[in-house]
């Protein structure tokens, strides 16, 4: 079998061609723009550069983007200010912080100072305890993506063994959730669990969110499985780590193995990347209808 790759570039666009439209409305019928701040503190380089995608994206969705690049040495307490400000500023709908903050930040309080009503990472308790709880809230974009991915090839998860492999907040945890409200039986594994192998070997549906290249191996995909990799990994690819080093991204399954068990498989990059990126877009058009009433 060689799996069928879903490909989260094109279904992403779809998506961001949706938000737009929407947007697009509620320019022209009620004169609202949805407005995302995305505050980046230091200049972590992976970090700029996904702030200047989300920027870019934003702009292209007819948002307006309010991004900020602070300096490494703000203190929690001008972050905390800064907060207060965009939570009061009604043009704003959506704000983000993106991580990892500098150390002598917390992000716990950081993300807790965020309205809940403008979280778009869904990462607020009020949003993870309302997600735990299946009422409506802003759910984290990589999960989110995830599930829509899932739905273009599963329509009907009833009853499928699912596992899950990484329990971080921000991936495992809220998939679980997902998962389980889809119906599936769920498992989570973590860096505790014995025989991972043999228990992904179970899996109908297998998410990867690891942080480990290629972790995953062919052999424990279960013959038609679909797997979804979150993982993002740099590796080196000439080994030698001087000047003139070439670099890859790969995920957390070994894609060229675990492609010929699997019946569906997303590649990296190009799969639920890209997939993250059109749910915060999404979540930005929802907290502002949350805030100005069309929810
Ligand atoms: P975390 O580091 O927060 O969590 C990693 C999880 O993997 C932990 O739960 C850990 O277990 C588990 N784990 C580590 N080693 C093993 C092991 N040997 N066997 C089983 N489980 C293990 O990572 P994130 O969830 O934030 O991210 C995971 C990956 O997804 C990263 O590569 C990240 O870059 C990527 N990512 C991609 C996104 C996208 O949009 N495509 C968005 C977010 C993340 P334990 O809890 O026991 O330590």
């Amino acid at each position: 079998m060689t799996a069928r790759i879903l490909d989260g570039k094109e279904l992403a666009k779809n998506i961001r061609q949706e938000v737009a439209a929407h947007a697009a409305d509620m320019k022209k019928f009620h004169n609202i723009v949805p407005g995302l701040a995305v505050l980046l503190v230091g200049d972590n380089p992976a970090s700029q550069s996904y702030v200047r995608s989300k920027a870019r994206v934003c702009e292209e969705v007819g948002f307006r983007s309010y991004s900020q690049n602070l300096p490494s040495l703000t203190t929690q307490e001008e972050l905390l200010a800064l907060i207060a400000d965009l939570n009061a500023n009604p043009q704003v709908h959506g704000i983000l912080v993106q991580l990892p903050l500098p150390p002598h930040i917390n992000p716990l309080s950081i993300i807790n100072a965020i309205d809940p009503l403008k979280d778009v990472d869904g990462f607020h308790p009020v949003n993870t305890g309302r997600l735990m709880a299946g009422l409506m809230c802003l759910a984290p974009c990589t999960p989110r993506g995830c599930m829509l991915m899932l739905g273009e090839v599963l329509p009907d998860m009833r009853g499928l063994k699912a596992v899950m492999v990484g329990r971080s907040n921000i991936v495992g945890k809220p998939m679980a959730i997902m998962l389980l409200q889809a119906d599936c039986t769920v498992t989570i594994a973590h860096s505790k669990t014995r025989d991972l192998p043999a228990l992904c070997r179970e899996a109908d549906i297998l998410v990867a969110a690891i942080g480990k290249p290629r972790f995953i191996r062919g052999d424990w995909i279960k013959p038609g499985a679909v797997v979804l990799d979150v993982g993002v990994n740099r590796i080196e690819t000439n080994g030698n780590g001087g000047t003139g080093s070439k670099s890859q991204l790969v995920g957390d399954v070994a894609f060229d193995e675990a492609a010929l068990r699997a019946s569906v498989i997303t590649p990296v990059p190009g799969g639920v990347g890209p997939m993250t990126i059109a749910c915060l877009m999404r979540n930005t058009l929802q907290a502002t209808m949350l805030q100005t009433g069309w929810l």
